[in-house]
Parts: C-alpha cells; sequence; structure tokens
C-alpha cells in the first residue's frame, strides 16, 4: 500500500502559518507498517506561498460546489484563491495516479485536507461538519481515507 500523507502531518512547515502539526501517532504507523508513503501539501502545489494567508470556502457552499465551479475559496483578506486550491488538488491527484497511491491520511480542519470537518466561510473559528477541497477530489477518484488515526 502507497499512502499520501498531508506533509504537515510528518513535521514539515507548510501550514498557512508557516508551522506544521507534527503527528506521532501517524509517524509510528508509518514506520511499523513499512508503508512507502509521500507528503504533499496541495495549497502549496497550487501555487501559494508559506506562510499565507488562512483561506475559507464560502459560507454555505461545499467542496463539492468548489470543483463543479460553484462559488469561491477565499482568503481572510478577500482574496480569490480558487484556482490555487483546485490546481494544486489535481496535481496532488495527479501525482497519486502516476504513483499507484491508494490511500490518504490527512490533515482534519483544512480547506483542503479535512475529512471531518472544515471551517464555516466566516473566519470566526466555527467549524461544520465537511471535507476539504482535495480530499473530495481523491473520493471522487476512489483513493480511501485513513481517517482512524487522529
Ligand atoms: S493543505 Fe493540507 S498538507 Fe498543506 S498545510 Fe494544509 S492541511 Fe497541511
Amino acid at each position: 500500500m502507497k499512502i499520501l500523507v498531508s506533509a504537515c502531518l510528518l513535521g514539515l512547515n507548510t501550514r498557512y502559518d508557516g508551522k506544521n502539526l507534527k503527528n506521532i501517532t501517524v509517524i509510528e504507523y508509518l514506520q511499523k507498517n513499512n508503508i512507502v508513503f509521500y507528503p504533499l501539501c496541495a495549497e502549496q502545489l497550487g501555487g501559494l506561498p508559506t506562510p499565507r494567508e488562512p483561506s475559507e470556502i464560502e459560507n454555505g457552499l461545499s467542496s463539492k460546489d468548489i470543483l463543479k465551479g460553484k462559488g469561491k475559496v477565499v482568503s481572510k483578506s478577500g482574496k480569490n484563491v480558487t484556482n490555487n486550491f483546485i490546481n494544486g488538488a489535481y496535481l496532488v491527484l495527479d501525482f497519486c495516479k502516476r504513483f499507484g497511491i491508494t490511500h490518504a491520511i490527512l490533515q482534519d480542519d483544512s480547506p483542503s485536507c479535512g475529512f471531518r470537518k472544515i471551517s464555516d466561510g466566516t473566519f470566526t473559528h466555527n467549524k461544520i461538519k465537511g471535507v476539504g477541497i482535495l480530499t473530495q477530489l481523491l473520493k471522487d477518484n476512489g483513493i480511501v481515507i485513513i481517517d482512524n488515526l487522529l
């Protein structure tokens, strides 16, 4: 099994705030099971800088809507970063297809990688049930999200 992993979970400083969310449980799981893994960050691959402003999917919309071209992803100051998010997600998907990656371990609560919850688009730290744009695209293409480690 080959696994895509959100880069920030492995200690890479790819988050919008220039920090990471290194997760020992994930690292030990990968090491103990001798898994081939690939750390990637869809937002960086989409051309966004690090650090960067936080961004959220517009209030009332889902990642499915964004992937269908309905609505926007906006940064806190109101910049439209939709194309960065979509392009980054498709680059990650392309990488997964090329390298035969079948599973993913992702960082929750992210407009790209969230798999249980995302922010509600109001930049008030309010969370709603939902998945990020990368997560939606991976699921739509048959990649299994490993969601029991986090
Ligand atoms: S896009 Fe994903 S990998 Fe990149 S910093 Fe956000 S949660 Fe981590």
